[in-house]
């Protein structure tokens, strides 16, 4: 895929409302988008906005955790605004990827969380349409990129992409990290 193409999330409502619903456990949350994955051209562009992104904390962190994911929030910015196409995933949900980075909420994962929820391939969650998200222990593991790239995936989640197997016509975990891996440059 070169980098005039990207694949985009085309949602469109079935007749269930995609509401926001209180946080649940991992991506178990269902809401009515059925996603079609396409390929589509866009311009190479770079226009952009410059002005600070706030990053929205609760709870405590330590000061490593704290940079480390200030570090990865940096890079999701700068990666939205460098790549139209990263962009693009959000603009398909009808979203805009800097205003919902802006509006995400990062907190720890709890303990039950830990032991119920995160594990080696789960280093952040949410709910799909909420902008709680809850770093793993394990978050702290990845690298920048990695971990900006699990800022972004969680991201549109916020912004309702739904995730299979909870919803079957919605792309796997794994296929989202593809695609923000391959829209964002990560
Ligand atoms: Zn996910």
């Amino acid at each position: 895929m070169d980098e005039h193409h990207i694949q985009n999330l085309t949602p469109f409502l079935h007749s269930r409302a995609c509401a926001p619903r209180p946080f649940v456990a991992g991506h178990d949350v269902r809401c009515g988008f059925r996603i079609r994955l396409r390929i589509l051209e866009l311009p190479r562009v770079t226009p952009s906005r410059t002005t600070p992104v706030p990053l929205r904390t609760a709870g405590v962190f330590s000061h490593g955790d704290a940079a480390h994911l200030a570090g990865a929030f940096r890079i999701a910015v700068s990666r939205l605004r460098l790549h139209p196409s990263c962009r693009a995933l959000f603009e398909e949900l009808g979203a805009d990827g800097e205003e919902l980075l802006a509006g995400s909420l990062y907190v720890r994962a709890g303990s039950h969380h830990e032991t119920q929820i995160c594990g080696r391939r789960v280093a952040a969650f949410t709910a799909i349409g909420s902008p709680v998200t809850r770093l793993c222990r394990n978050f702290r593991r990845l690298d920048a990129e990695q971990a900006a790239l699990i800022l972004l995936h969680e991201a549109l989640h916020f912004a309702g992409l739904p995730e299979a197997p909870h919803e079957p016509e919605a792309p796997t975990s794994q296929e989202i990290n593809q695609l923000v891996a391959a829209g964002c440059g990560l």
